[in-house]
């Protein structure tokens, strides 16, 4: 039998009757092919009893996949509001299972939509991935899972391991509290309009507990500092935390001469303390 959503007018009409010409300050590139927001929706599952969280559904093409792969309950976050009248249609046909909320999922406060746990699923608006990103990871223990496409060049910075230059503040960040996993990329043709760059579904799972001891706000600290000059010696770089930065690193077992891309993340940690 075919389901409500299912029966729903194409994505294509959806856009024409709303008048949903794509904004590029809002990040506004949209995925049309039912088959590919399935894949990426299958991806992001199992679901668990956590309520799948999208941010910015657009005209709505990842969402109805959420629902025909049967995530139990979706809150969908988009601050659009041709797209919101445009997502009416999909509220009715999901039938109590997608709640809708007007607003900048920056600003938002999930607890004040719904109840943690927590599991995102979404083509992220690529402007503000980062911060959204930073935001969650600072509330990691909410999550049962998170589940985005992002520029690859984000997705390869989350997942980074040390050593090379895309290890920096976000892959500490990032994988300090959760397993980061790069699940395919999607290339811009995929995308209406197309973006300039390829795009990757990227997972970062909570870690039981973080990888190490550490204060967030002092690791960030030490971490910024650290990469602000990484091309310095830490010796040198980590001068604006401490004036007896040598003493300091050697305190936690770590040689000054070294610089911050080749600092594992236990190794930072190890610094936060020292904080
Ligand atoms: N999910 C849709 C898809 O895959 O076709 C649209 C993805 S598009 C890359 C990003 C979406 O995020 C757009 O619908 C845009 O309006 C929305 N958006 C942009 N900035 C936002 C913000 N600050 N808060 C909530 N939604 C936002």
């Amino acid at each position: 039998m075919t389901s409500p959503v299912e029966a729903l007018p194409p994505l294509r009409d959806v856009i024409a009757r709303h008048d949903l010409a794509a904004r590029k300050s809002l990040g506004q590139n949209f995925l049309l092919d039912l088959n590919l927001t399935r894949k990426i929706a299958r991806a992001a599952m199992p679901w668990s009893d956590a309520t799948v969280i999208e941010i910015g559904p657009g005209p709505g093409g990842l969402t109805r996949a959420l629902l025909l792969e049967n995530a139990p309950k979706v809150v969908a976050v988009e601050r659009d509001e041709r797209c919101l009248a445009a997502l009416g249609e999909l509220v009715a046909a999901a039938e109590g299972r997608l709640a809708l909320h007007a607003g900048d999922a920056l600003e938002t406060d999930l607890a004040a939509l719904t109840t943690p746990p927590w599991q995102i699923v979404a083509n992220l608006p690529y402007n503000i991935a980062t911060p959204l990103l930073l935001g969650w990871l600072g509330q990691a223990d909410k999550f049962t899972r998170i589940t985005v496409l992002v520029q690859k060049e984000v997705a390869e910075r989350l997942a980074a391991p040390p050593g090379g230059k895309n290890y920096g503040r976000l892959a500490v960040a990032a994988q300090w509290r959760c397993h980061v996993r790069l699940l395919f990329d999607i290339g811009p043709k995929a995308f209406v309009p197309p973006p300039k760059v390829t795009s990757t579904l990227v997972e970062l799972e909570p870690r039981d507990r973080p990888l190490a001891e550490a204060d967030p706000a002092k690791l960030e600290r030490v971490t910024a500092a650290a990469f602000n000059q990484r091309r310095k010696m830490l010796r040198t770089a980590l001068k604006s935390i401490w004036p007896n930065a040598d003493a300091k690193l050697t305190e936690a077992g770590i040689d000054p001469t070294r610089r911050a891309e080749t600092l594992t993340i236990e190794e930072f940690c190890a610094l936060a303390q020292q904080l």
